[in-house]
């Protein structure tokens, strides 16, 4: 279905607009409910109350205890501090780390701006699919690897990854394993003991949540460096006044979607599964990422010869929001990171396009865009064909 003001929203991997009920939880501590959870009276109290309620709600969820919840400004926060404060704790011990080639930004520039400071990075390749290879993070395991980072999703092209496979081996050589598992929040089980991981990021805005409210998982024994320093909150490891309102939203939203997620994930699965189909019947496309192993919830392609960027435009003009990973920097636009890690050589990866579906999709937003897309691509390939002329 349309939102009220007739687009067609197919940018759910961006972000998603808060849930309703999620609204409602959290009115109340933004007016009467405003205490500083640090007070000593009772508007402090019910505050700090609220925060403990939430903890221990998302610690249910993830099948953890609450003193392993942490709570932050955001997805790319929670990244940071596991990267940066798990990296600066273990300095002593080595100075490795290990990731992938495909990973968000918030990790990828966090794993670069480490390497400026002395730290080696390995960056994993991926096969064809987007699939980072166990053996492959086997082989790059040293003496000196202190942390492995590796998403459980990807944003751009919705590829699994096998986490429990790798925190196994992690495991035993007693090696931290983060996992970026933003784009999983709503869509995938969380449980931490089955996923064998030390620390786990998650976004609310991505689940029906508000937006600037991270979640970080750190297993009890994984030593960080604070890397927001101040008052004493959230056990001495993240600095600064509670986002009450934020937290309570974070938690109730990630309540409702691990709820609904199975019944939710079967209605997106066959609303993706009848997109990919008829996108596939266009000359010149193919799909990115996992054919399986992949989110219930995204759809990404490329196209041959067009460039993603334009194909954005021609969309929104027809009122349909959607993405690509293939960004326009300058005048030309960036192949997408991810696709050029999935070997797609040059007159692919420029032509990226992808489509998140969420709540408020339906089939006819599905068959809006079948009816439309075909004769955008085929027009963007005619205007790109066409001889330039000298002025
Ligand atoms: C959105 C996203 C982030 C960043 O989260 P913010 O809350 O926007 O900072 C990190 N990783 C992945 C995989 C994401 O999709």
């Amino acid at each position: 279905m349309p939102l009220p003001d007739g687009t067609i929203y197919l940018d759910h991997a961006a972000t998603t607009p808060l849930d309703p009920r999620v609204l409602e939880a959290m009115l109340p501590y933004f007016t009467e409910q405003f205490g500083n959870p640090g007070g000593v009276y009772a508007l402090g109290r019910q505050a700090a109350a609220a925060v403990d309620d939430a903890r221990e709600t998302v610690a249910r969820l993830l099948n953890c205890r609450p003193t392993e919840i942490l709570f932050t400004g955001g997805g790319s926060e929670a990244d940071n501090l596991a990267i940066r404060g798990i990296a600066a704790s273990q300095r002593k011990r080595g100075n490795h780390i290990i990731t992938s080639s495909i990973e968000h930004h918030a990790v990828l520039h966090t794993c670069q701006a480490l390497e400026a400071e002395g730290f080696r990075v390995t960056y994993l390749p991926v096969d064809e699919f987007g699939r980072v290879r166990v053996a492959d993070v086997v082989a790059a395991l040293t003496e000196q690897t202190i942390l492995v980072t590796i998403m459980l999703a990807n944003n751009e092209i919705g590829t699994l990854q096998p986490i429990a496979e790798i925190g196994e081996i992690c495991r035993a050589r007693r090696i931290p394993l983060h996992t970026d598992a933003v784009q999983a929040g709503g869509a995938l089980p969380l449980d931490v003991a089955q996923l064998k991981v030390d620390a786990l990021t998650l976004a609310a805005h991505k689940f029906y949540g508000p937006k600037g409210v991270g979640i970080l998982y750190l297993r009890t024994g994984t030593r960080i460096t604070p890397q927001v320093t101040g008052g004493s909150q959230e056990r001495n490891r993240r600095a600064g006044t509670e986002n009450v309102p934020g937290i309570v939203g974070a938690a109730a939203a990630l309540a409702l979607a691990q709820a609904e997620r199975e019944t939710e994930n079967a209605r997106l699965i066959a609303l993706r599964d009848r997109l990919i189909a008829g996108i596939l019947q266009i000359e010149g496309a193919r799909l990115t990422g996992h054919p399986t192993e992949r989110l219930p919830n995204s759809a990404s392609f490329a196209f041959q010869g067009i460039e993603g960027e334009s194909l954005l435009l021609n969309l929104d003009v027809a009122g349909i929001a959607a993405a690509s990973g293939s960004a326009c920097t300058s005048a030309i636009v960036d192949p997408s990171h991810v696709l050029v890690a999935l070997g797609l050589d040059d007159s692919w990866n420029r032509g990226h396009l992808r489509l998140t579906l969420g709540h408020s999709n339906t089939e006819a937003d599905i068959d809006a865009v079948l009816t439309q897309l075909p004769a955008m691509i085929a027009s963007l390939r005619r205007l790109s064909s066409r001889p330039a002329v000298a002025h």
